[in-house]
């Protein structure tokens, strides 16, 4: 089974401009390597393979103009290429078509298959050397994959994945079984009858509008202007981080049990609008809750993901099932109509006067339908 650890990396002066250039030139072959399978298919219809195309960037090696190529990672390179090559796998299978990758991209790597070596708190990195990093868990051992070596908002990380043999896994047989409602907004109720309380940004978010304000205010091209555009950056960062550190956890507690039902999000529409919007909101705060929402979906296709891998990890599964109805089900009697949500998060169903929380009855119709089958809670229906 495969573990992957992200640490933060602090190389000095010296080796931030060699993982500078190696990225640079990871991104160069990969972009050539993407031009030339493009140009001999469109012109030629000609399909050029991962080898050939290895071997084509072994030559430029050997051209005076971009023999610059030999200070890259050479097994970087061919990383780089086999990315490309699955991305080509991904298109073939109805997926998008390969993209360029841009110096302009917000977050910048590069990978290394394998030679990297962990001693105490420092990594090894092939053509960069020992760096200090900060974060490695000591119970983290197991042979590498691969190391991920990134840049962005300022600071380095190296994102390790190593291969834990089975017998190392950790397993937890039991019965247990769960039902997950999840909201348009970061929340979670449970068939158990837990509300999480949602992730508190407030803090973070008004951080984030003053920092964007002083940005506005800063003169195009000034060196104020980069400070106050670093600032920006590390706090949206630390929000990132802050979400991705909340659905590590949710994802750590809901894998303690052997089965988790939760709404299939393809299907899920998170675009229905709050009950008892009256005032039509403006352009911008509509465009605003836009954004939030799709925030919010990434963040819960992250959250199924996690805890997906953490259950698997130990021997639990993750159910999908369709979410229509579940919210205006009576989990009771199985009476369904709209009626039966008289708010927000009041439930009370008009045939038999049953009365919940809107979320953890729905969670309970999930975690019904997810070990009954899809239909379960709509068999008994009106
Ligand atoms: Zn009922």
């Amino acid at each position: 089974m495969l573990k992957a650890q992200k640490v933060r990396l602090y190389p000095n002066k010296e080796q931030q401009k060699i993982i500078s250039s190696q990225i640079g030139g990871v991104r160069y072959v990969y972009n050539r390597a993407l031009a030339l399978r493009k140009f001999a298919y469109s012109k030629f219809g000609l399909k050029i393979g991962k080898f050939a195309l290895i071997n084509h960037i072994t030559k430029l090696k050997k051209r005076e103009k971009t023999s610059w190529l030999k200070e890259i990672d050479s097994q970087a390179i061919q990383q780089s290429i086999g990315n490309m090559d699955r991305a080509y796998q991904h298109f073939f299978k109805g997926g998008g078509y390969p993209k360029f990758k841009s110096r302009h991209h917000s977050k910048q790597s590069y990978q290394y298959p394998q030679r990297v070596k962990i001693e105490g708190n420092n990594l090894f990195l092939p053509k960069v050397g020992w760096v200090k990093c900060k974060g490695l868990r000591k119970e983290f051992v197991g042979k590498i994959k691969t190391v991920t070596v990134s840049y962005e908002a300022y600071q380095y990380h190296a994102s390790i994945l190593v291969d834990i043999k089975e017998k190392e896994r950790v397993s937890s047989h039991n019965s247990k079984a769960v039902g997950i409602d999840v909201g348009v907004s970061l929340v979670v109720a449970d068939s158990n009858g837990r509300k999480v309380k949602p992730l508190d940004l407030v803090k973070e978010l008004s951080k984030l509008r003053t920092k964007a304000q002083q940005l506005s205010r800063k003169k195009k091209g000034s060196k104020n202007r980069a400070k106050a555009k670093m600032r920006l950056a590390k706090i949206n960062l630390k929000i990132a981080n802050k979400r991705k550190d909340f659905l590590h956890k949710l994802s750590k507690q809901y894998s303690e049990n052997q089965t988790v039902v939760v709404e299939d999000l393809k299907i899920k529409n998170m675009t229905k609008a709050t009950k008892g919007t009256v005032e039509k909101p403006s352009k911008n705060a509509s465009a605003k809750r836009a954004l939030n929402r799709v925030i919010t979906q990434q963040s819960w296709g992250l959250f199924f993901e996690l805890l997906e891998y953490k259950l698997r990890g130990r021997g639990g599964q993750l159910i999908k099932v369709d979410p229509k109805f579940t919210s205006q089900t009576c989990n009771e009697c199985g009476h369904i109509s709209k009626e039966n949500r008289k708010s927000q998060d009041k439930f009370v169903c008009t045939s038999c006067g049953h009365s919940a929380n809107a979320d953890i009855n729905a969670s309970k119709n999930i975690l019904a339908r997810g070990i009954h089958g899809n239909n379960a809670s709509l068999k008994i229906a009106v």
